[in-house]
């Protein structure tokens, strides 16, 4: 018998580690699919992504039962539970996927050590990119911190064709009496937030429809929230419901039926899935990042405490539509999109003036895509602190964003209520509206809390400063 431990990958179709295990399968037994709740993992989560990863554990179940087999489920410690597994199964080797975030490497070296101890041989796999953290490096052997040079190079290279999905021969045939645990029994409570499906299924239909239509738009429209132009895949990619390989190939194929503008297009998608093998390299190389700035001068910041503004920012309640709209919307999905994630990121800490540290916390307690490399990469560069990032003296203003890309205030209204009678040249213009006019326009709708303008003069400054550019 063999064990394929499953973590960030809850399918069975395109994934390397399974496929390897059922290839083995004549030769060193049948694979027993397996789930390890970890307690010290589940410190770290938050309710949205817990029902996002119970629905796809159930689905995945499923996806065992229909060909004979079942998910072994337990809780506790991975590195003991594996070991006990392995002899209750008499199973000779154990196998996983590569995760990349200083904890799961910690943890993943416990279990190598424990069952390495036991006489158990395990292997892991790089499945999660299609270039794992070192394989792309400059030409000096250094890993990249510029995207647009890692970007050539990823594009260059040979992208793996989709792993096979196991036989039912190939999996151990057994029942499981347990049911999967509740969200409750894992100690959180139902997300208020509507998560959207989870699952392979529903992964596939999104990838489907996407690369069936956005995809040939996506360059021109992936920046306006109401266009529905991405592919709200983020969650699948993050949790492994769908495989990049899968992924990848529809985006060639796609790519092959564009026309003119089109592949432009496509690429631009794939730029997308890049950024996010360079997030996971810039994690891997730079463990410090998912607390430390990146660039060491930023630490010289002064940020300010200002609890206030940093409610009235969670709430949706600033007074600046567009950011307002970004946050609840982050409230009600459990999502946001992504011109607005840098809207609502360069908002907190350049007219705030408050730590990017506070903002990604919260991102990670509501997200359900919440994954350490991506959010850390945002929250990074919108501040101004990380690889390759936004410089510091070029600031979002939040009155033209909206105005640009959401111009009839048609996502603005969606999530903020309040404006809903208001014509959307009011709602771009709140800011220089008189006390009357916002009173007539939306009376229960916030004056703006700050000052843009002041505080863009006062976030450039505040960088000067940390830089040692000026004496005050
Ligand atoms: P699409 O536009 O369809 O992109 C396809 C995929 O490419 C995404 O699912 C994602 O895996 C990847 N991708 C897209 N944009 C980026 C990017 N800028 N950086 C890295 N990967 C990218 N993405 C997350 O997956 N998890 C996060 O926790 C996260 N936090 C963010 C925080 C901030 C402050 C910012 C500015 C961005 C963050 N992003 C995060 C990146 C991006 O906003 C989301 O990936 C995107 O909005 C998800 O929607 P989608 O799947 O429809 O994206």
């Amino acid at each position: 018998m063999q064990l394929h431990w499953h973590r960030r990958d809850l399918r069975v179709s395109d994934n390397r580690a399974l496929a390897a295990a059922a290839d083995e399968a004549e030769r060193r037994g049948e694979v027993v699919p397996v789930f390890a709740f970890d307690d010290l993992i589940l410190e770290h989560a938050a309710a949205p992504r817990v029902r996002y990863m119970l629905d796809s554990l159930a689905e995945l179940r499923e996806r065992y039962r229909d060909r004979g087999s079942d998910l072994v489920a337990v809780r506790g410690d991975p590195s003991t539970l594996l070991v006990d597994l392995a002899e209750e199964f008499g199973a000779e080797r154990v196998v996983w996927n590569d995760d990349y975030s200083g904890l799961a490497e910690e943890r993943d070296g416990a279990v190598r050590a424990a069952l390495s101890e036991a006489g158990v041989e395990h292997e892991s796999f790089c499945d999660q990119v299609h270039h794992e953290p070192g394989e792309i490096r400059t030409n000096a052997g250094d890993p990249y911190s510029v995207f647009t040079y890692f970007w050539k190079k990823w594009r260059d290279r040979e992208k793996a064709e989709p792993y096979r999905e196991p036989e039912a021969s190939e999996l151990a045939s057994i029942a499981e009496d347990d049911e999967l645990p509740t969200i409750d029994e894992l100690g959180f409570e139902e997300p208020a937030a509507e998560v959207q499906t989870a699952g392979t299924d529903a992964a596939r239909e999104r990838l489907a429809a996407f690369c069936d239509d956005a995809i040939f738009r996506y360059a021109e429209d992936r920046d306006y929230p109401t266009r529905e132009a991405t592919s709200r895949l983020s969650a699948d990619l993050k949790w492994g419901t769908i495989g990049i390989r899968e992924v990848y190939e529809a985006t060639e194929a796609a790519k092959s039926a564009a026309e003119g503008d089109e592949t432009e297009s496509v690429e631009e998608f794939q730029s997308q899935l890049a950024w996010r093998e360079f997030y996971a390299q810039v994690l891997y190389f730079n463990q410090r990042v998912v607390s430390e700035n990146y660039k060491e001068y930023t630490n010289e910041i002064e940020w300010r405490n200002d609890e206030e503004g940093l409610q009235a920012w969670k709430d949706g309640e600033t007074g600046y539509p567009i950011v307002d709209a970004g946050m609840r919307q982050l409230r009600e999905e459990a999502y946001m999109h992504n011109r607005l994630r840098m809207v609502v990121a360069s908002f907190l800490t350049k007219d705030l003036l408050v730590d990017w540290r506070e903002g990604y916390d919260h991102f990670r307690e509501l997200l359900a895509d919440h994954d350490t490399g991506n959010d850390n990469g945002g929250w990074q560069w919108a501040a101004s602190t990380g690889t390759d990032a936004q410089p510091y003296f070029r600031v979002f203003n939040p009155m033209t964003q909206g105005e640009r890309y959401d111009p009839d205030a048609e996502y603005i209204k969606r999530y903020v209520p309040e404006l809903a009678d208001a014509d959307a040249a009011a709602v771009h213009s709140w800011h220089e509206l008189s006390a009357d006019d916002r009173e007539d326009a939306a009376p229960d709708y916030p004056a703006p809390i700050v000052d843009h303008d002041e505080r863009r003069e006062e976030a450039v400054a505040m960088f000067e400063r940390a830089r040692g550019e000026t004496d005050e």
